[in-house]
Protein backbone atom coordinates (compact mmCIF):
# COMPACT_ATOMS: atom_id res chain seq x y z
CA UNK A 1 0.00 0.00 0.00
CA UNK A 2 1.41 3.33 -1.13
CA UNK A 3 3.55 4.77 0.41
CA UNK A 4 4.63 2.26 2.48
CA UNK A 5 5.59 -0.17 -0.38
CA UNK A 6 8.32 1.79 -1.10
CA UNK A 7 9.80 2.02 2.26
CA UNK A 8 11.67 -0.80 4.41
CA UNK A 9 8.82 -2.19 6.38
CA UNK A 10 8.96 -5.19 8.30
CA UNK A 11 6.95 -8.12 7.44
CA UNK A 12 3.29 -7.79 8.70
CA UNK A 13 3.43 -10.82 11.03
CA UNK A 14 6.53 -8.81 13.14
CA UNK A 15 3.75 -5.63 13.63
CA UNK A 16 1.04 -6.17 16.68
CA UNK A 17 -2.33 -4.56 16.30
CA UNK A 18 -4.08 -3.77 19.66
CA UNK A 19 -7.52 -2.06 20.08
CA UNK A 20 -7.16 0.37 23.10
CA UNK A 21 -9.85 2.89 24.85
CA UNK A 22 -7.98 5.55 26.08
CA UNK A 23 -10.20 8.72 24.92
CA UNK A 24 -7.25 11.07 24.68
CA UNK A 25 -5.38 9.35 22.36
CA UNK A 26 -6.45 8.28 18.40
CA UNK A 27 -3.49 5.40 18.20
CA UNK A 28 0.38 5.40 19.42
CA UNK A 29 2.94 3.30 17.72
CA UNK A 30 4.76 1.28 20.92
CA UNK A 31 8.18 0.25 19.81
CA UNK A 32 8.83 -2.08 22.55
CA UNK A 33 6.35 -4.11 21.87
CA UNK A 34 6.08 -3.69 17.64
CA UNK A 35 2.47 -3.09 18.06
CA UNK A 36 0.51 -0.12 16.45
CA UNK A 37 -2.96 0.35 18.98
CA UNK A 38 -5.73 2.39 17.73
CA UNK A 39 -8.20 3.53 20.28
CA UNK A 40 -12.05 3.00 19.71
CA UNK A 41 -12.77 5.52 22.21
CA UNK A 42 -11.20 8.62 19.97
CA UNK A 43 -11.72 7.09 16.61
CA UNK A 44 -15.50 6.29 15.68
CA UNK A 45 -15.11 6.82 11.60
CA UNK A 46 -13.61 4.48 9.32
CA UNK A 47 -11.66 7.59 7.92
CA UNK A 48 -10.36 8.17 11.72
CA UNK A 49 -9.27 4.31 11.91
CA UNK A 50 -7.62 4.35 8.66
CA UNK A 51 -5.50 7.89 9.15
CA UNK A 52 -4.48 7.00 12.63
CA UNK A 53 -3.37 3.38 11.32
CA UNK A 54 -1.44 5.48 8.40
CA UNK A 55 0.06 8.04 11.10
CA UNK A 56 1.35 5.35 13.12
CA UNK A 57 2.72 3.27 10.44
CA UNK A 58 4.93 6.15 9.30
CA UNK A 59 6.33 6.08 12.95
CA UNK A 60 7.00 2.46 12.75
CA UNK A 61 8.96 3.22 8.97
CA UNK A 62 10.58 5.91 10.92
CA UNK A 63 11.74 3.09 13.86
CA UNK A 64 12.29 0.67 11.64
CA UNK A 65 14.96 2.99 9.26
CA UNK A 66 16.84 3.44 12.63
CA UNK A 67 15.75 7.31 12.90
CA UNK A 68 16.44 8.06 16.38
CA UNK A 69 13.16 10.80 16.58
CA UNK A 70 11.13 8.23 14.88
CA UNK A 71 8.18 9.60 17.67
CA UNK A 72 8.15 12.89 16.26
CA UNK A 73 6.66 14.92 13.94
CA UNK A 74 9.31 16.40 11.88
CA UNK A 75 10.43 16.67 8.42
CA UNK A 76 11.31 13.37 7.85
CA UNK A 77 7.44 12.47 9.42
CA UNK A 78 6.00 15.38 7.00
CA UNK A 79 7.31 14.13 4.30
CA UNK A 80 6.04 10.82 4.23
CA UNK A 81 2.49 11.99 5.49
CA UNK A 82 2.71 14.76 2.79
CA UNK A 83 2.55 11.69 0.34
CA UNK A 84 -0.43 9.54 1.86
CA UNK A 85 -2.23 12.86 2.70
CA UNK A 86 -2.30 13.43 -1.53
CA UNK A 87 -2.89 9.75 -2.14
CA UNK A 88 -6.10 9.64 -0.20
CA UNK A 89 -7.19 13.25 -0.47
CA UNK A 90 -6.56 13.81 3.38
CA UNK A 91 -6.14 17.28 5.23
CA UNK A 92 -2.29 17.61 4.22
CA UNK A 93 -2.53 19.84 7.56
CA UNK A 94 -4.23 17.41 10.14
CA UNK A 95 -1.20 15.63 11.86
ZN1 LIG B 1 2.41 10.75 15.95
Amino acid sequence: MAPFNTLPMPKSHKVKFKVIKNPNIYGCFDEHEMEIQISSNACGHFTTIFQTLLHEMVHLALYVRGDDDFHEHGPKFLRIKNVYSELYNFDPKAI
